[in-house]
């Protein structure tokens, strides 16, 4: 086995999409299945939550999931999330489609549009809005992304607030040599290319596009945390080429050091997936609403420093 495995080197980044790979064997496995919930946030949108739900509360390093939408927006129905804190730490926005804008108490603003990420790291807190652009909202459109709230170490929990606000033309996109797998790579490493955004811990965000017959081996250190989630189509994921649908969430093994993802060469139609990994934490979580701490005296004091007007505030109501 070890000898195989070493053979398979599934731990070198960069590994090519392999679909003649016999690599499956040395694959993590789907070990949880989650479906994600359907509710309503801020001023009134629809998400799909896989966590923090009744059944899963956290996945270590990561806090929440949201997948804002999809949904179709008729004129002047489009709705955000108005002014509101966070403390300790990040949250990933990654639009597919739709217009957002966001402004906050540290003096940044900017809007995103498809394939557009923005990783915020809230850190010692900010105040901040996320809304439809004043044009979606007065056109209507379809909005779908994601936001994924990354827990910040202990030791960074207090650090001043940071944006790495990524147009889609600079997030490394790679595509295998036949054609068949795509990604886009926010954050970590695949298939040869590495994220231009900085991770306070090391964490992987993939998101993979892979037509039917094609399949990807992506390593995954095998400490780390991992799961996918499905944006559409029906990947086939991990050893036992467990079939996930549209909307769900699969907990990964650990394994091994890697994880085999395919579409049968006879599906309808082409899958994509997130690929979120991470190594974990392993802290003590302390948590109310958007100010995620270590312990409950932390929590009180972020209370205290958001009452006190010390996150500042929004240069404009918005
Ligand atoms: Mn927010």
């Amino acid at each position: 086995m070890i000898e195989a495995m070493t053979a398979q080197a599934p731990g070198v980044p960069g590994s090519p999409a392999d679909s003649a790979s016999p690599a499956a064997a040395f694959s993590r496995r789907v070990v949880r299945v989650v479906e994600s919930m359907e509710m309503v946030e801020g001023g009134g949108f629809t998400v799909h939550r896989p966590f923090p739900t009744t059944g899963l509360d956290h996945f270590d390093p990561f806090l929440l999931l949201d997948e804002m939408g999809p949904a179709e927006h008729a004129p002047g129905e489009a709705k955000g999330a108005p002014e509101h804190p966070h403390r300790g730490f990040e949250t990933v926005t990654y639009l597919l489609s739709g217009e957002m804008q966001h402004q906050d108490s540290a003096g940044h603003a900017g809007v995103l549009g498809p394939g557009d990420v923005q990783w915020m790291t809230a850190g010692a807190g900010v105040i901040h809005s996320e809304m439809p652009t004043p044009a979606f909202q007065q056109n209507g459109g379809r909005m779908h992304g994601f936001q994924l709230w990354v827990n910040l170490p202990s030791r960074d929990k207090l650090m001043a607030p940071r944006y790495q606000d990524v147009p889609s033309e600079a997030i490394p996109t790679v595509t295998s040599p036949d054609g068949l797998v795509s990604v886009k790579v926010i954050a970590g490493e695949s298939m040869g290319a590495r994220a231009v955004i900085d991770t306070r811990t090391p964490i992987c965000y993939l998101h993979f596009t892979i037509q039917p017959g094609g399949a990807v081996t992506q390593p995954i250190p095998e400490a780390w945390h991992a799961f996918v989630y499905v944006v559409s189509g029906e990947p086939a994921v991990g050893a036992d080429a467990r079939v996930l649908t549209r909307g769900t969430l699969g907990i990964l093994d650990t394994a091994e050091a890697a994880v085999r993802i395919g579409v049968p060469a006879g599906a309808s139609g082409p899958a994509q997936l997130l690929l979120i990994g991470g190594e974990p934490l392993s802290e003590p979580i302390a948590r109310y609403g958007p100010f995620v701490m270590n312990t409950r005296a932390e929590i009180i004091e972020a209370v205290e420093d958001y009452r006190a007007g010390r996150f500042g505030k929004l240069p404009t109501n918005s």
